[in-house]
């Protein structure tokens, strides 16, 4: 579009030239549309782009520093948008709010462009066309690379929340999605499963003999002893405390009970160095039941804790089965 060279454009030759949505871009060739354009100083904090408002011109940065946010004025930081670059590119070309709020930064110096002149400017320059493609990809692989952080730290965030943070094991959240998991991909519900409840013997005395680090210690080197003893299809959990719960799948009653005296053998002969100098020794008593239809984690944890309550009555450092007949089988 012909402009007269008299008449006042919002912007030098020099500004045009500089301005990322213009690159390569000859300034007669669109001096003209900007004719009616303005500029605007404004302060830092002032919002140019706000998601309760439709957005109704293109924003392009002279001078200052623009911020952009999700969504409200305080939240979360997105990116920086510097001299030469553009805001609003998107919303003016669909009708829907934008996604997220820019301000100034700084105190800063703004083209406007109405969405009717940017699309005329797009109809007449093929480069700018362009330029827009350009910069509207950069956007996307920007809030792509942003979504799959997101997703990522929230999957992160997921795992440490299943993690015991001092033996590394899993805890009991983890223990309920497994066995939903387990359930649901059974179909019939039948699936085979034995469960350990195991109970460090006098846990007590350590923590009062030797302090609650001593214990700390212990807990940690009974949950690596306890995973030395395991398959790794088994899978041990921190019930919480001293208690640790072990789900072996597929296993038969014969194996459960050479497996339980495994880990009680390897506890009873474990030492446990303290920093003092201390040696210390403990012993588990591991009661244990196997699965029957319709079970859900508690009820099948609550019958491996009767046979841990009977092994514990009858002697501890031992191992008993729960019959699931209201009878008990000690080791
Ligand atoms: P029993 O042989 O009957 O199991 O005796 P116990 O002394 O082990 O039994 P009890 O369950 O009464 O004691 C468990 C103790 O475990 C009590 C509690 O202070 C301690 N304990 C629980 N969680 C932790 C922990 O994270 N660190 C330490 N150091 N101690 C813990
Ligand atoms: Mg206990
Ligand atoms: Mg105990």
């Amino acid at each position: 579009m012909n402009y007269d060279e008299k008449e006042t454009l919002p912007i030098t030759r020099n500004e045009f030239t500089n301005l990322e949505i213009f690159k390569n871009i000859q300034f007669e060739k669109l001096a003209g549309f900007l004719l009616p354009c303005k500029t605007r100083e404004i302060e830092p904090g002032t919002k140019l782009i706000d998601p309760e408002i439709p957005n109704t011109d293109l924003v392009i940065l002279l001078e200052g520093l623009l911020e952009v946010r999700f969504e409200s004025e305080g939240g979360l930081f997105i990116s920086k948008i510097e001299p030469g670059h553009c805001a609003g590119e998107m919303s003016i070309f669909d009708s829907t709010p934008p996604s997220a709020t820019v301000l100034a930064a700084e105190k800063s110096r703004v083209l406007l462009i109405p969405a009717d002149i940017a699309r005329a400017m797009i109809s007449a320059s093929h480069e700018l066309s362009l330029n827009f493609l350009l910069i509207l990809s950069q956007r996307i692989r920007t809030n792509n690379k942003l979504v799959c952080e997101e997703q990522y730290h929230i999957r992160r965030m997921e795992e440490y929340a299943m993690v015991d943070p001092m033996t590394g094991l899993h805890n009991r959240r983890w223990l309920e999605q497994m066995y939903t998991r387990e359930m649901n991909r059974s179909n019939t519900g039948h699936f085979k499963l034995i469960a350990f409840m195991l109970d460090i013997d006098h846990f007590k005395n350590v923590n009062d003999t030797y302090g609650h680090l001593a214990g700390d210690q212990v807990l940690i080197s009974v949950a690596q002893t306890l995973t030395r003893s395991l398959r790794p299809s088994d899978m041990p959990v921190r019930y919480g405390g001293e208690e640790f719960t072990v789900f072996l799948p597929g296993t038969t009653i014969k194996n459960a009970k050479i497996i339980a005296e495994r880990i009680r053998n390897n506890m009873e002969n474990m030492s446990i160095s303290l920093p003092d100098g201390n040696i210390l020794q403990v012993t588990v008593s591991i009661g244990f039941a196997e699965r029957v239809d319709d079970d859900t984690v508690s009820s099948l944890i609550d019958r491996a804790d009767k046979a841990l309550y009977q092994a514990k009555q009858n002697g501890r450092n031992r191992v008993c089965q729960n019959l699931n007949n209201g009878k008990f089988d000690l080791l």
